[in-house]
C-alpha cells in the first residue's frame, strides 16, 4: 500500500489547489481524479464553464504559481460590474472606487485546473492518480492512518481531503450530513459572439423570472468579441430553451436580454440545476471537506469557487501553524480550527445569495419598489457600496 501524508479526492480547481498548497508545506500528497482535463490549445473554442475569479482567489493562484500560466493562456479582466432591475436604479461598481486595477477576471474553469496540474510537476511530493476513483475508506487504528481503496489500488494517509464536488462521495462515506434544497430555477450558460469587444464590464439585469447576466470572455471574434451569457429561469423553461436550435435561441435572447447586448450569435450552450448544500461538519476523524463538497451556493453572484479557494488557504494556514508549533497537524483540533475559520464566512455568503434570490423572486409591487429603492440608495451611499464591493472581491 502506498503511503502519503494527505490524499485529495478530486483534482478539480479546489482539489488541485489544495494539493499544491499542502505540497508547499513539504507534505506528501496523492491526488485522485476520475477525468483528466483536455490540454490547452490556443485555437480551441472557449469552454462553457467559466468563473468570475476574485482578487483574493487571484492572490492564492499567484501564491500557488499557477496565475502566470493562466494569464498567458487566456483570461478576461473586468473593471466594472453593473446590476439593475429598473433602469432608474442602475448601480455600477468600479475597481477605481476601491483603488484596484480590476474587480476580477473571467476564466475558463479547465484552464485554472490545468495550470494547477502543471504545478504538480514542480512538486515531486505530489503523485497524481488519474484516471482513478474512490471506492471506500476506513480508519486504521493500529497505524493511526486512513486506508483508502481506489478502483485499482490502495493508498493510506494521515488525512483524507474530500474535494470531490457537490455530490461528494467522501462526504457520504464519512457520514457527514447535509442541509440544503434545490432552487426552482436552473441556469443556462450560453457562449456567444457579441458586437461588444472587451468592454471591461460584467452585468446582471434582474427580471421577474430571474436574472440574466453578461460576462465578457477573452479574444476577438468576427462580430467583435466573445461573452458568456447566464440565463436564470424556471427549470422547465430552461429545458425548453436549451432544446432550441441556436438561431432560435439567439432570437429569444434578443427579446429577453437588455438591448445593450446587441445582436449575438450563439456558439455553445448548456443547462445547470441550482442547489444549495451545506455540510453539517467540515471534518470527521481524519476526513476534511473543501469547496463544493462542503458547500454549494447559488451562483448568482459568482462566489462558489472563490469560497472554495478561501477554504484552501484556511486549511493550508492552520496546518502550517500546527507544523510550526510541533502539533499533530492532522488532528481534529487542527481541523476544527479550519472549520471555525470558514463555516461562518461560507454561511454568510450562502444566506446573502438566498436573500437576494428570495427578494428578486417576489412578484409584489411593494417588494419591487423596495428592491429598486435599495439599489438606488446603495448607489448614493458610497462607503456602504465600497464595503460590499471589497467583500465580493475578497479583499476586506
Ligand atoms: C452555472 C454555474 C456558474 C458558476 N459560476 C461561478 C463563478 O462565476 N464564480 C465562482 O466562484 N463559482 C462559480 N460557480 C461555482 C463553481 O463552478 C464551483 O464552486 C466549483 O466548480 C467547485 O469546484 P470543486 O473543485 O470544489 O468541485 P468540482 O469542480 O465539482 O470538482 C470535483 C472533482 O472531483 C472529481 N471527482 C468526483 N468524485 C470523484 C471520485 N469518487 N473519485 C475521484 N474523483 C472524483 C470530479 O471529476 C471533479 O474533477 C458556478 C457554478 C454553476 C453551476
Amino acid at each position: 500500500m502506498k503511503k502519503f501524508d494527505c490524499i485529495v479526492i478530486g483534482g478539480g480547481m479546489i482539489g488541485a489547489a489544495s494539493a499544491v498548497s499542502l505540497a508547499q508545506l513539504g507534505l506528501t500528497v496523492a491526488v485522485v481524479e476520475k477525468f483528466a482535463p483536455k490540454s490547452f490549445l490556443a485555437e480551441q473554442a472557449l469552454d462553457l464553464r467559466v468563473s468570475a475569479i476574485s482578487l483574493a482567489s487571484q492572490q492564492l493562484l499567484m501564491q500557488l504559481e499557477a496565475w502566470q500560466q493562466i494569464h498567458d493562456w487566456r483570461i478576461c479582466p473586468y473593471q466594472r460590474l453593473a446590476v439593475w432591475e429598473h433602469e432608474l436604479a442602475y448601480t455600477e461598481f468600479n475597481a477605481t472606487d476601491i483603488e484596484q486595477p480590476y474587480l476580477g477576471h473571467i476564466i475558463e474553469n479547465r484552464l485554472i485546473q490545468l495550470a494547477l496540474w502543471q504545478q504538480f510537476n514542480q512538486h515531486p511530493n505530489i503523485t497524481l492518480f488519474c484516471p482513478e476513483a474512490l471506492v471506500s475508506f476506513s480508519d486504521n487504528t493500529q497505524t493511526n492512518t486512513i486506508d483508502v481503496e481506489l478502483t485499482t489500488q490502495q493508498l493510506s494517509a494521515r488525512l483524507l481531503i474530500g474535494a470531490d464536488g457537490a455530490n461528494s462521495k467522501v462526504r457520504t462515506l464519512a457520514n457527514i450530513g447535509l442541509t440544503g434544497w434545490d432552487y426552482q430555477q436552473s441556469a443556462m450558460l450560453i457562449n456567444v459572439e457579441t458586437p461588444i469587444f472587451q468592454d471591461n464590464i460584467t452585468w446582471q439585469h434582474f427580471l421577474p423570472t430571474g436574472p440574466v447576466a453578461f460576462l465578457p470572455l477573452a479574444g476577438k471574434s468576427d462580430l467583435g468579441g466573445y461573452a458568456s451569457l447566464v440565463w436564470y429561469h424556471h427549470r422547465d423553461k430552461i429545458k425548453q430553451l436549451v432544446a432550441l436550435p441556436n438561431t432560435q435561441l439567439a432570437k429569444a435572447i434578443e427579446i429577453h436580454f437588455p438591448q445593450r447586448l446587441g445582436e449575438i450569435k450563439v456558439l455553445n450552450k448548456g443547462a445547470f440545476s441550482l442547489t444549495r448544500r451545506h455540510a453539517n461538519q467540515y471534518y470527521h476523524h481524519k476526513v476534511v471537506l473543501l469547496g463544493d463538497a462542503a458547500h454549494t451556493i447559488n451562483p448568482m453572484a459568482g462566489q462558489g469557487v472563490n469560497l472554495g479557494f478561501k477554504d484552501v488557504l484556511a486549511l493550508q494556514t492552520v496546518i502550517a501553524e500546527a507544523i510550526a508549533h510541533g502539533e499533530s497537524w492532522s488532528s481534529e483540533q487542527v481541523l476544527a480550527r479550519y472549520e471555525k475559520k470558514r463555516r461562518s464566512d461560507n454561511l454568510v455568503m450562502m444566506t446573502a445569495m438566498d436573500a437576494l434570490y428570495q427578494a428578486f423572486s417576489h412578484p409584489s409591487i411593494a417588494m419591487k419598489l423596495l428592491r429598486n429603492t435599495a439599489f438606488f440608495m446603495s448607489n448614493k451611499l458610497t462607503p456602504v457600496k465600497n464595503k460590499v464591493l471589497k467583500h465580493a472581491c475578497g479583499i476586506d
